[in-house]
């Protein structure tokens, strides 16, 4: 199945924010040995649910019409409603990191991260994606975490977000330089 079921209270699922099918799906073996933090930076932070949905749709919008790329580029993104949004999905080789997009999980905290930190629900959600990752054999349990800037040239996920997720257990401050053969 291409996009599994995921089972938490606080999923929206695909059709449920209107995602477009992707162009291609491609899988990577699991468990992900990774994951990778994002803000969205543009849109800004949502507060509703609708608002949340449309923030989904525009950035798909932004990935798959305007970049090309098979979908949007995330695994996962969370709202400022609290709720996990259902992107790639965990081990669908994603457009996010390049060299870590067929072995992470793209997490993407919706809003500009630089100055505000995302409420503690948005960091719960994002940490109940992880915890479910792993208990489902999606993500390696020894994984590491990093900030997007860790491993390209970005300020993504903002200084704020990325202060706060260097406090988190399984961050990396020294990303695993992947090996050439690797890279794809
Ligand atoms: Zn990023």
């Amino acid at each position: 199945m291409s996009h599994p079921p995921i089972n938490l209270p606080n999923i929206i699922n695909r059709s449920d924010w209107g995602a477009r099918e992707p162009k291609l799906i491609e899988h990577f073996n699991r468990p992900a040995p990774y994951v990778i933090i994002h803000h969205s930076y543009i849109p800004g932070a949502c507060e509703t649910t609708d608002d949340c949905k449309k923030a989904m749709r525009s950035m798909q919008d932004f990935h798959q019409i305007d970049r090309g790329w098979n979908d949007i580029g995330y695994s996962f993104a969370i709202g400022g409603d609290g709720n996990i949004y259902y992107g790639r999905g965990f081990n669908v080789v994603g457009a996010h990191a390049p060299k870590y997009n067929n072995k992470s999980v793209g997490i993407c905290l919706i809003g500009d991260w630089r100055t505000e930190l995302p409420s503690e629900k948005m960091l719960k959600a994002a940490q109940a994606i992880i915890k479910y990752g792993i208990e489902n054999g999606h993500v390696d349990p020894n994984y590491e975490l990093y900030g997007h800037r860790q491993v390209r040239n970005t300020e993504c996920p903002g200084d704020r977000l990325f202060n706060e997720i260097s406090t988190w257990s399984h961050f990396s401050p020294n990303p695993t330089e992947i090996r050439k053969n690797e890279i794809r």
